[in-house]
């Protein structure tokens, strides 16, 4: 079993109440073949929210207290993004899941590139908080553009 980004599947449960939906995933949601999850929403986040980039670090630094996630207008939520990653993964080892396909860049979901915490638009290098937390405990994380360079599915 898989874990999905619940946006990439069609669920309105981004910061600005809308999705990043990819029909292939979303298809891969009604047959049953994946579990979809929104760590900002499992941490307690409403949708729509303000969005929020991990600043300086990683999602490692996160988990370890040495980075935090803030708003633009510097309201801190990394408690939040802590909790979600952690509901998440609760869910895929309750769901035997080893492998996430997460959402690119974003600060929980993003798999080996971030948002630079300038909200510009800009990206680095460096995990969100929930994928690096499903990497530390041995699930294997991917994203929809490794589906998409591999020819599985289009934008
Ligand atoms: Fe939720 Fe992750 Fe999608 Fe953000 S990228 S809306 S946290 S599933």
């Amino acid at each position: 079993m898989k874990l999905v980004s619940a946006c990439l599947c069609g669920v309105n449960c981004k910061y600005n109440g809308k999705n990043n939906i990819n029909l292939y995933f979303m298809e891969l949601l009604r047959e049953g073949e994946v579990i979809p999850v929104c760590p900002e929403q499992l941490g307690g986040l409403p949708t729509p929210r303000k969005p929020a980039e991990i600043l300086g670090g990683s999602g490692q630094d996160v988990l370890v207290g040495n980075s935090r996630v803030v708003t633009r207008d510097g309201l801190d939520v990394t408690e939040y993004y802590i909790k979600g990653a952690y509901e998440t993964l609760k869910i895929a080892q309750l769901a035997d899941a080893d492998t996430a396909v997460l959402k690119s860049r974003s600060p929980s979901c993003g798999n080996g590139y971030i948002y630079d915490g300038s909200f510009s638009y800009k990206t680095r290098k460096a995990d969100g908080v929930t994928a690096a937390l499903l990497k530390e405990n041995g699930i294997r994380v991917t994203d929809e553009d490794d589906y998409m360079e591999k020819g599985v599915c289009q934008d």
